[in-house]
């Protein structure tokens, strides 16, 4: 194996999953004797349902999904009312159909973790439960090691040209690397109980209630769905609560004095955070998901970044093992993933505060963003993997689709009902309206695809006799509005060539 993954959460088996899906087998070495069984994130976003499809577990996770897809999210004093602000209604978010041609899903982290598990595994990679990883070293030429099986306590070294650290919030690896976090820290600390209990009267089926209740210990909680019918956790600020306390504290946050209750487990205390690591990777040694970035819950975007933060690592890790590319472009994994990682963060605890906690309102919170444009498609990911364009300031948000490099690829609908969207991720790709450009790709051993009429060409910012130069993570590199340009000189610039898929 030339890549180790640690954790098997969200972020790592992401990267494992796409690690395969280019044709590069990983082992991935996970504490926990099983994938996580706790009631954790919920709901995929479109952009998440698009690499899920590219994945093709997109219609396993659609299936996944309770069958009731209504979604309700609520503030609210208690689940029986009042309701003080409706976030979600009856549906499971904005209609994002201009955006791309892939839906919403609202499958459980604890149903998501084994489809991409299994999904990992078909496309090589070795996951090893029950096992950690001790201590590690690196130099110029790979990764050196320790892993334990936690079940025989026996220990193995093993050397790999890199590792990837997706080991969540407390990652030992980030701490081992020395790099820092920043941002507000501890917010808050809580601590949650799962129950059943008839709530059919007052909440749907699949239900996410923000409490603000004076009567809960400190002023609110949070109120959640599982997938089991008629199962629910509810998390409030800390304390030592016995049985009988944590009953009244449920019928409390109900709204219903007298509701029969069944109290399942109460969980240990876990703290509500923010912050940022100051560098996403150093040397061979890469961060994803919770390990890089930690953030208030509200607002679901810990669970769907994890999971893009492997898809966005995944392909230039791969091209650089495959030696397609330099070292240089994973390089651009820090400059690409943390300026939207802290924009992000800072959103969340937004949500978090209006939501949660308006007691913490200081006068400093970054205002709320369009969600449908910026937070989901319109960021850029700016680096020297893409060569920006005369004028071009690299903001990082683009509230309409330009076509500019470092900015998504738009979605346009092909005649045949397709998303340019679907052309995407195995490799570069260029799109242009003119056969002579789709033989000087072709040639360079890029896919290219002949489009015709001018829709595609007005919404990338060319002329048909253009072409554009898209990364296989649907983000523009390069385009030319019309016949002039070096494509190789193009790709020598961005310090790597096409591949294609190894599957
Ligand atoms: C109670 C709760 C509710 C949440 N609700 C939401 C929500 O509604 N929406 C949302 O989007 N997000 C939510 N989140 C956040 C979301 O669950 C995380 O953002 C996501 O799980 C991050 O995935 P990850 O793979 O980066 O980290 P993790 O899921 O934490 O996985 C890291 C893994 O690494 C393993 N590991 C660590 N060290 C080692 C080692 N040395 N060797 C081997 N293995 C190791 C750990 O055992 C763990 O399994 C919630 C989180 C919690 C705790």
């Amino acid at each position: 194996m030339r890549v180790l993954v640690v954790g098997a959460g969200l972020s790592g088996l992401s990267t494992a999953m796409f690690l395969g899906l280019h044709g590069v087998e990983s082992l991935v070495v996970e504490r926990h004797a099983t994938t996580s069984l706790h009631p954790k994130a919920r709901g995929q976003f479109p952009q998440t349902m698009e690499v899920l499809r590219l994945a093709g577990v997109d219609q396993q996770v659609i299936d996944a999904s309770p069958p009731e897809f209504e979604f309700r999210i609520v503030v609210a004093q208690a689940a029986a009312g009042p309701v003080f602000n409706e976030i979600l209604v009856d549906s499971m978010g904005p209609d994002l159909s201009d955006f791309s041609s892939a839906g919403w899903a609202n499958t459980s982290q604890e149903r998501l973790e084994p489809i991409l598990a299994d999904r990992a595994r078909e496309l090589g990679a070795t996951i090893r439960f029950s096992t950690e990883l001790v201590e590690f070293t690196q130099d110029e030429h790979g990764v050196t090691a320790v892993l334990r099986d936690l079940n025989t306590g026996e220990e193995q070294t093993v050397g790999v040209e890199y590792m990837v650290g997706a080991d969540g919030h407390r990652s030992p690896i980030r701490q081992a690397l020395g790099i820092g976090v920043t941002g507000r820290g501890v917010l808050g600390t809580g601590v949650g109980a799962i129950f059943e209990a008839d709530l059919s009267s007052v909440v749907p089926r699949n239900a996410l209630l923000y409490l603000q209740n004076p009567d809960l210990p400190g002023g609110g909680g949070a109120m959640v769905s599982t997938d089991e019918p008629g199962r629910y956790s509810l998390s409030v600020g800390l304390g030592e609560y016995s049985d009988q306390r944590w009953i009244e504290m449920i019928r409390t946050a109900a709204g219903i004095p007298d509701l029969a209750v069944r109290l399942l487990e109460v969980g240990s205390s876990s703290d509500t955070k923010h912050w940022v690591a100051d560098t996403f990777g150093s040397g061979r040694v890469h961060l994803v998901g919770d390990a890089v970035r930690v953030m208030p819950p509200t607002g679901a975007f810990g669970g769907n970044t994890a999971v893009m933060d492997g898809f966005y690592l995944a392909w230039k890790l791969a091209m650089v093992v495959k030696g397609e590319a330099g070292q240089g472009l994973l390089d651009s994994h820090t400059p690409e993933r943390r300026p939207y990682s802290e924009y992000i963060a800072q959103q969340q605890y937004t949500f978090y505060v209006e939501r949660m906690a308006p007691h913490l309102d200081d006068g400093t919170l970054t205002p709320m963003a369009d969600p449908i444009s910026m937070l989901f498609f319109g960021y850029r990911q700016i680096s020297d993997a893409v060569l920006l364009e005369p004028g071009d300031q690299g903001e990082l948000l683009e509230p309409e689709p330009t076509g500019r490099p470092g900015s998504r690829a738009p979605h346009v609908v092909l005649p045949d009902g397709s998303s340019t969207i679907e052309l995407f991720g195995c490799g570069f790709v260029v799109l242009t309206g003119s056969p002579e450009w789709a033989a000087r790709a072709e040639e360079l051993g890029l896919t290219a695809h002949v489009l015709e009429g001018s829709d595609w060409a007005k919404a990338y910012g060319v002329t048909e006799s253009g072409a554009v130069l898209v990364r296989p993570d649907f983000f523009v590199a390069w385009r030319t509005p019309d016949a002039t340009g070096d494509l190789r000189q193009v790709l020598a610039d961005i310090r790597h060539q096409g591949h294609s898929c190894g599957v």
